[in-house]
């Protein structure tokens, strides 16, 4: 057996890496690491948020085969105890696991803790997960300390609050790649046989927020504290539409900076890994659960269930240690589980969807469900379909022609439309008929 690391960078757009043709050098370990293994370049994600996305990348299913659990309370999904879960298959097997995360969208209340032994996340035990981290980033602790007081005084607490954020940058929710490397470092050295080691990490997640000196050393941009606060308050609060065209280029800006630092810091990491021989023999995976837009299609961040473009479903998917060379063909994230099983030399789980990705797919599919709203979208090399199921609405588009996703064809090609409204129903069916066959094997077994 082989050992895993399992690298993913929350919003890590694939276009950002230079060794993708990036105009800024942001990632040259990142590059290093593509260079050393194979390279897909044509990689996407069954969802366009975490919750969806991680069904596939860590339950080796389709978002829309996790059944009732896409309903629960609070709205993000869990991963359903009927579903696969790449730990735990590993575990059984005789693999040692661990995980170090801080996105409460895969705590263990969401069911992602399942088959590790080790799990650190910022959860406490017990504690409904969903919005935990991001009621407490609404909640800052600075407009609680002084809210009583200013009660009686809108005008003076909104100017505190602005002078607030001219002087300090805002409060990031998240732990620090260096800190989660620390744990993983124990872990992977103490590890007495093979291992499998997922990290993921925040640190590219909005507010990026990574301090105006840095920005201007790497972009040549000078961002003050205030703007840079500004820029992520139109992302956090969902405001695209109070975000002057002008103002893409310096958030584009702070998301380049902030994943340079991220990619020094996984650098680091496995230089010392590499170094200490840790990693001898073992395959290292990394990519992303979805990406980040910046106005593309109007929007900024990524948190609904709306957009299937691929600002938001292009993600790196990088392997080293299982052959060498760029990959064109189309990869999913549905394939990364019974991949990982196969490396490490154990019998990946018949319900997972996806399979081992030594052959290139013909087609690749996202979904969500949210809100009572279902959405379908499939992609070819040429071609993007994507279906409001719940209302009905289509949009198609030819990528060759159009990479951006701007022009829809829909209206002009019904026949398009019907063959891949054909493909996408059939898909949607297939996920429910597993769903009901995921029960069924678990009551029988
Ligand atoms: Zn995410």
């Amino acid at each position: 057996m082989r050992s895993v690391l399992l690298l993913t960078v929350d919003s890590l757009r694939a276009d950002h890496l230079s060794v993708h043709g990036h105009e800024r050098e942001t990632t040259p370990r990142i590059d290093e690491l593509a260079r050393e293994g194979i390279d897909h370049r044509r990689a996407f994600s069954q969802g366009t948020t975490t919750s969806m996305s991680f069904l596939s990348l860590l339950g080796g299913i389709y978002p829309l085969a996790n059944g009732a659990w896409m309903d629960s309370e609070p709205r993000y999904p869990r991963l359903s105890p009927t579903a696969p879960a790449l730990a735990e298959v590993l575990s059984e097997s005789g693999l040692v696991t661990g995980a170090w995360h801080s996105n409460p969208l895969l705590s263990r209340f969401h069911g992602y803790s399942r088959g590790f032994t080790e799990f650190h996340d910022p959860i406490p035990e017990g504690a409904a997960g969903g919005g935990y981290v991001y009621r407490r980033w609404h909640r800052r602790r600075f407009r609680k300390a002084i809210v009583a007081r200013l009660k009686r005084s809108p005008r003076l607490y909104g100017a505190m609050l602005r002078a607030k954020e001219r002087i300090f940058l805002m409060e990031r929710p998240f732990e620090p790649a260096s800190a989660l490397h620390q744990r993983a470092a124990r872990f992977i050295g103490e590890a007495d046989g093979p291992f499998f080691a997922w990290i993921h990490y925040m640190d590219l997640h909005y507010p990026y927020l990574p301090g105006p000196s840095r920005v201007r050393e790497f972009t040549g941009l000078r961002i003050s504290k205030h703007e840079m606060n500004g820029l992520n308050r139109t992302i956090i609060d969902h405001r695209p539409s109070s975000l002057p065209a002008s103002k893409v280029g310096p958030m584009m800006a702070l998301y380049d900076t902030q994943l340079n630092v991220l990619d020094a810091e996984i650098g680091r990491f496995l230089d010392a890994l590499d170094g200490s021989g840790h990693l001898d023999g073992a395959v290292v995976v990394l990519t992303a659960d979805h990406g980040d837009q910046f106005m593309e299609h109007g929007h900024v961040g990524h948190w609904n269930n709306v957009w299937y473009y691929d600002e938001l479903l292009h993600v790196p998917l990088i392997v080293r240690g299982a052959g060498k060379g760029v990959r064109d063909g189309l990869a999913a994230l549905v394939d990364v589980p019974p991949s990982i099983c196969r490396w490490a030399g154990v019998e990946p789980h018949p319900d997972m969807m996806g399979r081992p990705m030594d052959v290139d797919r013909e087609m690749v599919f996202a979904e969500g469900e949210m809100d009572g709203v279902t959405r379908v979208a499939v992609r070819t090399v040429r071609r993007k379909f994507i279906w409001d199921v719940t209302g009905d609405s289509v949009e198609l588009y030819d990528l060759d022609a159009d990479p951006g996703e701007k022009r829809d064809m829909a209206p002009t090609s019904p026949e398009g439309v019907e063959a891949f409204r054909g493909i996408a129903s059939a898909h949607l069916d297939e996920a429910r008929r597993h769903q009901v066959r995921m029960a069924a094997r678990r009551v029988s077994a």
